[in-house]
């Protein structure tokens, strides 16, 4: 089946996230680094609104009813969408569906039609693989063969080039297709949106959320708070929630009155002076989301801190005010929000947590500490806040280039920012567009999860 409905908008162009990345990718640069045998990052293709999702056509691979209702759902979508692929076309995507396998022989056949294409994929192209969840499948062979998918498309991000990406879209065992998180997810993993996810999994475990009217502007109508919202990465999640259409709270200690102001005027929102440790400060967001905007929708935990010492030198204030700010904080204001009415329909929370989290960083073990507490705190709420058709999810950046980390000295920064499956650091608006998309209401069926954003970081699960 060849099924053609080419879109007229142009795909978004890519662009570079560093001055190396730009240079490597000139003329003399490339031949240069060639020479030299030097990683050429590529410029990674980022959302702009109004850009077509994919600029070529997308493969869908596997002879299942999911997938055959993915390609429907694609072709809806204006794709040009093919079951079959003959020639040497250039492919935007391509997803695998990987949802009915029962034991490891089941996965050839679609691996190795998926391995004919794979030089095919076009720069900042997309696989999806799709599977259903390991952890629901009693069978051994069941669930070995469901974690060898997992296994494939890790390994396959690494393989990956051109900023081109690899991710697994995660399917609850009573789930179709037609579940309105499926169709959220895929579209994030296919679109510029997810320049910076690679070799990550996103579940789907549940019929909740909604498909907005306009994929541009999912969050129109909605009232959000973003916390540490005057600079980084907490502005740049300002900045992309106005984007697709929410007021934004942006909310950020006193002492950051006059950047939190700007900010807050930027995206026409309004600013509130809190210091989120305060044993008030989920009264405060109440009380000026009420009177202010008359709703609260979303919340955004953005705002944290660092105070790196290795434990033999680790002092009281060190670990107590890291943990205060980055992780008791977000469970108190959580607390009160949650029993409020005013933050009790479909609510969504999004809490940043950091690969250093996940795999431990050496003079961070407050930092990591915290961290991981957040992806503890997230998946013990999911189930209160699906009570209240809401979710609670958090994102994991990796190496992002921000003022903390343009501090960094040169060699450790340079370094860092190469030790990924993309060889360059993702850009707050990459965390921002991740955040975004999960407080989004097409992201309601992902509950209770840690995505990371970080270009398949080699450090760390
Ligand atoms: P940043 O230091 O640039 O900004 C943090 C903001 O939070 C600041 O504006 C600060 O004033 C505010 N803040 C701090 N304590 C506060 C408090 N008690 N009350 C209210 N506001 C407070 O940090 P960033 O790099 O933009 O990071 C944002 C989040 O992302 C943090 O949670 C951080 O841990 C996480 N993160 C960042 C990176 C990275 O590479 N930058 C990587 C992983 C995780």
């Amino acid at each position: 089946m060849t099924q053609r409905s080419p879109q007229s908008r142009p795909a978004a162009q890519p662009r570079p996230t560093d001055a190396y990345t730009a240079l490597v990718n000139t003329e003399l640069g490339r031949r240069i680094g060639r020479a030299l045998g030097l990683p050429r990052p590529a410029p990674l293709r980022r959302h702009t609104p109004g850009a077509a999702l994919a600029d070529g056509p997308v493969l869908v691979l596997g002879e299942t009813s999911v997938a055959e209702d993915i390609a429907q759902l694609l072709l809806r979508w204006g794709l040009d969408v093919r079951r079959h692929i003959g020639g040497e076309e250039r492919l935007s995507g391509v997803v695998a569906c990987f949802d009915a396998v029962s034991a490891p022989g089941d996965l050839q056949e679609t691996v190795l039609r998926l391995a004919g294409v794979q030089r095919q994929i076009a720069p900042s192209g997309r696989v999806i693989t799709v599977l259903r969840d390991p952890q629901e499948a009693r069978d051994p062979s069941v669930r070995a063969a469901r974690r060898a998918v997992e296994g494939l498309t890790r390994s396959l991000g690494r393989e990956m080039r051109a900023g081109a990406t690899a991710n697994g879209v995660v399917l609850q065992e009573s789930l179709d297709a037609a579940a309105p998180g499926v169709a959220g997810v895929l579209r994030f993993l296919l679109s510029g949106r997810s320049a910076f996810v690679s070799g990550q999994f996103l579940s789907v475990d549940s019929v909740n959320g909604t498909l907005p009217e306009d994929w541009d502007r999912p969050l129109a109508g909605q009232v959000a708070v973003v916390t540490g919202a005057a600079r980084g990465i907490g502005a740049a999640i300002a900045r992309t929630l106005r984007r697709d259409g929410a007021q934004v709270i942006a909310v950020d200690v006193p002492a950051a009155g006059e950047a939190l102001a700007s900010v807050a005027n930027e995206v026409g929102g309004t600013a509130l002076q809190l210091d989120i440790t305060a044993e008030d400060a989920g009264d405060r967001i109440l009380e000026h989301a009420e009177q202010r905007h008359g709703r609260l929708d979303v919340v955004i935990h953005n705002a944290g801190i660092t105070r790196d010492k290795l434990l033999a030198h680790m002092d009281a204030s060190r670990w107590s005010s890291v943990i205060a700010v980055n992780l008791e904080a977000q469970l108190r204001i959580n607390r009160r929000l949650l029993a409020s009415e005013l933050f009790s329909h479909a609510p969504r929370i999004v809490s940043l947590a950091s690969t250093s989290g996940i795999a431990g960083n050496r003079g961070q073990t407050n930092y990591a500490a915290s961290k991981a507490g957040v992806m503890g705190m997230v998946a013990a709420s999911a189930p209160e806040l699906e009570s209240r058709h809401g979710t609670i999810n958090a994102v994991a950046p990796g190496f992002i280039e921000t003022e903390m980390t343009a501090k960094m000295p040169t060699i450790a920064r340079e370094v860092a920012r190469r030790l990924n499956s993309l060889s360059q650091g993702g850009l707050p608006e990459d965390v921002a567009e991740t955040v975004a998309f999960l407080a989004s209401p097409a992201a309601g069926g992902t509950s209770g999860m840690t995505l990371r954003v970080c270009g398949q970081n080699l450090i760390g699960a």
